[in-house]
């Protein structure tokens, strides 16, 4: 986490809120190339470029943060109605009867690339997804 970020509230201060070598702020950027589903003033979602369900989406903030701890907390209340709003559309198009949320934090929890996201994974009955640990 960022020093230059408040841990209480999360506010961001001076802290650059773009990363060039980032490929997440470079999508949310268009400046590469991915299929943007849904978009608000501070988030995407995009498709998984590796699903593990049909609809596997990705949600992002446009803003450079490398994990929850570092997402302010108003950011983080809208980035889960942001997730509503997909996985809700997710239902609606019957790609699953359910859905996971799934947040990796930090290398030790297997995230790959450091900005954050959550994953939305449709679920259907006996779809035979298995995640590593049973929460
Ligand atoms: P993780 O950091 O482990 O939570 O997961 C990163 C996710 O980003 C993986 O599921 C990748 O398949 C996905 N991913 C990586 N690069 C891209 C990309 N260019 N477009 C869409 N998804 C991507
Ligand atoms: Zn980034």
């Amino acid at each position: 986490m960022s020093d230059k970020i408040n841990k209480e509230d999360g506010v961001q201060s001076d802290k650059e809120t773009s990363n060039k070598k980032c490929i997440f702020c470079q999508i949310a950027k268009r400046e590469i190339i991915s299929e943007i589903v849904h978009e608000s003033d501070n988030f995407i979602a995009i498709k998984d470029i590796n699903p593990v369900a049909e609809g596997h989406m990705l949600v992002i903030p446009k803003k450079h943060f490398v994990t929850l701890l570092d997402i302010p907390n108003k950011l983080g209340n809208e980035m889960l109605e942001f997730c509503k709003k997909v996985s809700f559309e997710l239902l609606e198009k019957k790609l699953g009867d359910g859905f996971n949320l799934v947040m990796n934090n930090l290398e030790p929890a297997g995230q790959f690339v450091m900005h954050a996201h959550i994953h939305i994974i449709p679920r259907k009955e006996d779809d035979r997804i298995r995640f590593l640990v049973r929460v």
